[in-house]
């Protein structure tokens, strides 16, 4: 049975006033680590939208300030650029709110085999951090993971307590699965040991608008390729398959857990069931970009560096999410292959402006 001990400290009673830089606000409800990024940045705004004091720590490695375009200057939100690493800023940002929604990590496939020791070390130190400044002011804790979690259980659809079948650790790819396994533990133990009040999302493949194609991610990366009339550069057989979820879909999946008490010391998957083959995938966004762009077919070793392994195929088994919230997508992938596609001309014609790198 998991014991339950009070955290360290109390949280205040009251909330308290306090100045901002940004204008005067309520102490923040929400801190979101991550909150310049692609995810982040789509749930800040919604929590925004819903009335709710958020403050966004992010050390802008990826995250871009653009992406908060639409929540600075408001009276609700407050930014500060800062590391997860950074020890005494997180713990002071943590007893400040009232929930954390840990979001910070180096992702992407390309970042992490290019990268490696500091992802792994953003990914495992830097929520280490944020967990033990949760336990600290016993705050409640939304810990984002991801599929790769899965490693290359290739198996249907899978749910939250299928395997991890991973390759040797000498590959780099495994490492951020690693990383990750890594902090579902601590969390794991926070909550049996401490009373930690966790609640695990484990990200599948997410799409949307203000995603950088810079770090692997094939949706963003074919939509300028096809827009820019490239080749698509498809990795493989391109008969792996993979489900794209709209960012949006994302956010609704998580808001509604947000507060759930249910859902504390519960681990979701959030993705779509959608299935389809990169390959497919190509032919689908040339399509949609009405794009004379050809497919150009390139081994893993020349897109990543030698010993690199991939997932034939990813689909979640979404069940859970759905039993636990009513959660279910609005967005198919038409939606999100137009959207992508909209990004992306935005994107080549401003930088064709020269107002973009
Ligand atoms: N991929 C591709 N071309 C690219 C980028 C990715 O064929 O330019 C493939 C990649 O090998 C993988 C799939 O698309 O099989 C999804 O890759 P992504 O990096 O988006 O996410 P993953 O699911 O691998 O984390």
């Amino acid at each position: 049975l998991p014991v339950h001990m009070p955290p360290a400290t109390s949280p205040p009673a009251t909330p308290h006033r306090q100045k901002w830089s940004d204008g005067v606000m309520e102490r923040p409800k929400y801190l979101v680590t991550g909150g310049a990024g692609f995810i982040g940045s789509h749930l800040v705004d919604a929590l925004l939208a819903r009335g709710e004091p958020v403050v966004v720590l992010d050390d802008l490695s990826t995250g871009r300030m653009e992406n908060l375009a639409g929540a600075r200057g408001q009276d609700n939100f407050k930014f500060v650029h800062g590391s997860v690493l950074d020890a005494s800023l997180v713990d002071e940002l943590v007893r400040d709110c009232d929930s954390v929604m840990h979001l910070a990590a180096a992702v992407g496939v390309k970042l992490i085999v290019e990268q490696p020791l500091n992802s792994f070390t953003i990914n495992t130190k830097g929520t280490e951090t944020v967990i033990g400044s949760a336990h600290r002011y016993g705050r409640r804790v939304i810990l984002a993971s991801t599929s790769e979690i899965y490693g290359k259980n290739s198996s249907g659809p899978l749910s939250e307590t299928s395997d991890r079948i991973l390759g040797s650790p000498s590959i780099p790819r495994w490492s951020y699965s690693t990383a990750k396994a890594v902090d579902e533990i601590l969390a794991e133990l926070y909550r049996r040991e401490y009373g930690l009040r966790s609640t695990i999302v484990r990200f599948f493949n997410t799409v949307g608008p203000r995603q950088s194609p810079a770090y692997g991610m094939v949706i963003p990366r074919f939509a300028r390729q096809a827009v820019r009339g490239e080749p698509l550069t498809v990795y493989g057989t391109g008969e792996q398959s993979r489900c794209f979820l709209h960012v949006a879909d994302v956010v609704e999946a998580l808001l509604s857990l947000i507060d759930l008490p249910d859902a504390v010391g519960e681990t979701f998957n959030i993705g779509s069931d959608e299935e389809i083959s990169i390959l497919d995938l190509a032919e689908r966004i040339i399509a949609c970009a009405e794009s004379t762009s050809s497919v150009n077919r390139l081994s893993y070793s020349e897109a990543y560096g030698p010993g690199f392994e991939d997932m034939e195929r990813r689909v979640p088994d979404t069940t859970k999410l759905r039993a636990f919230t009513g959660w279910q997508p609005h967005r198919n992938l038409d939606d999100v292959l137009a959207d992508a596609v909209a990004d992306a001309r935005s994107e080549v014609s401003r930088q064709v402006l020269g107002l973009v790198a």
